[in-house]
């Protein structure tokens, strides 16, 4: 018998924090930049608001027509049989009528055009009988009908936008319709990215047999691929206490957050771990969460500090479960258009252990009920890059969930929205 050292295999293992805990501990240990610049609208998307927008006019600013056809005052419908209403000039959109239009006459009038004061309703041309220069309609409208009110978009005065905004297309024509064409977002964080590890060789260079091409640092820059982002790709440090440190020390001088992938497990050669042990403000944890169980988290000079793991699909679950929410904060990104989470039953068995979240990768698609389902990809491995890039889903498998029989219902996470 021999007496074993806690391990990934094991469950109920002291020192594990909850996936839950730990974002929520590093959302609580990231700052919130408070710093910002001034954009034009038409590279705003993505950024997010630092200011409050107000609209300084209603929108729409006159009351006006939302159909072709004919205002008239809605006293004058005809409770019941028909109506004659002479016609007593047209407003075009852009074009406004500046006659009278009596009781009993009718205005033609087209799509967007102000509607004088006085009418309140519009017939729609097709519910009209155009006779020479007058109309005939019948009983069939409405007090008010094809009206927009002045106002009824936005009022003026109206806060219509609001800090830590993530601003999506809409969001821009909604700030170019109030004539703004400058707004202050936060500025860009700067996201500083390094691999590690000897057997980790650049593209362009000539691996060693038992070498493999850095694709983590890849994966990353391409997910901070982001108009809110500015990526510093710092290469591949040598796996030297001296150097890791030499290299994040610089980067905390002019990044907001440093994220590095590999050397953060209890092997012999995870230098990561040695080497920022020594500078003292970095936590190395244990999360409950597989892929993406060790993890460094802390402060490096003013810089966010992430060591994620090194295996490829681990770093991919760590970042977009745990960096990716910290990024958001720091961003000051409050309102941002949702990526769902939802269930649907799994067509498979899933292999579970209790007292971890397992994020498994999955491909989930409508069957011919159009039910949504989800299946995994198939093989696991948190090495297996081709895992990630076949599936279409995160399957969470919840903390407290053991194995899972086809037909059950699991959470999914779809890329859509993610990526
Ligand atoms: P580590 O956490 O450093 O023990 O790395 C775990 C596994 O991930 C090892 O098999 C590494 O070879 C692999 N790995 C580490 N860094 C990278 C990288 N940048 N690209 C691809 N694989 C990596
Ligand atoms: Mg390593």
């Amino acid at each position: 018998m021999i007496t074993t050292q806690p391990s990934c295999n094991d469950i109920n293992e002291p020192g594990l924090i909850p996936l839950d805990e730990a974002l929520a501990r590093i959302l609580v240990g990231v700052p919130v930049i408070k710093a910002y610049e001034r954009v034009n609208i038409e590279s705003a998307r993505g950024r997010t608001l630092a200011e409050a927008v107000t609209a300084s006019f209603n929108v729409p600013g006159h009351t006006n027509s939302a159909v072709d056809g004919y205002a008239i005052h809605s006293a004058d419908l005809p409770a019941a049989g028909t109506r004659v209403f002479d016609i007593a000039g047209k407003a075009y959109a852009g074009e406004p009528f500046h006659g009278t239009v009596s009781r009993g006459q009718c205005l033609r009038i087209m799509t967007g055009a102000v509607i004088p004061e006085g009418l309140d309703t519009v017939i729609m041309q097709e519910h009209a009988e155009l006779q020479g220069s007058a109309i005939v309609i019948d009983s069939r409208h409405k007090p008010g009908q094809n009206v927009r009110k002045a106002g009824e978009d936005i009022n003026q005065g109206q806060t219509i936008l609001h800090p830590g905004k993530f601003l999506t297309p809409p969001d821009i024509g909604l700030i170019a319709s109030m004539g703004i064409p400058e707004i202050n977002v936060t500025r860009k964080l700067r996201i500083a990215i390094a691999s590690t590890g000897d057997e980790i060789f650049s593209l362009g260079q000539t691996t060693a047999p038992d070498g493999l091409y850095d694709s983590n640092r890849y994966s990353l820059l391409a997910a901070l691929d982001r108009p809110d982002i500015e990526a510093i790709n710092l290469g591949i440090v040598e796996d030297r206490p001296e150097a890791l440190l030499n290299a994040f020390e610089q980067a905390g001088s002019f990044a907001d957050v440093i994220v590095s992938t590999g050397g953060v497990s209890v092997g012999e050669a995870d230098y990561t771990k040695t080497a920022l042990q020594t500078s003292g403000n970095i936590g190395f944890w244990k999360v409950a969460i597989k892929p993406g169980r060790p993890l460094a988290f802390g402060r490096i000079g003013s810089a966010v500090f992430f060591g994620l793991p090194g295996n490829p699909v681990a770093v991919m679950v760590a970042f977009y479960i745990l960096v990716l929410p910290a990024l958001e904060k720091m961003l000051g990104v409050t309102h941002k258009p949702i990526a769902p989470v939802f269930q649907v039953r799994t067509l498979e068995n899933l292999r579970k252990k209790p007292d971890r979240t397992e994020v498994q990768r999955g491909i989930i698609e409508q069957n011919h009920m159009g039910e949504w389902t989800v299946r995994t990809t198939g093989l696991q491995g948190s090495g297996m890059l081709s895992s990630m890039s076949l599936a279409n889903a995160f399957i969470i498998l919840e903390h407290d969930r053991d194995r899972v029989l086809a037909g059950e219902w699991v959470w999914v996470r779809p890329f859509a929205g993610m990526f």
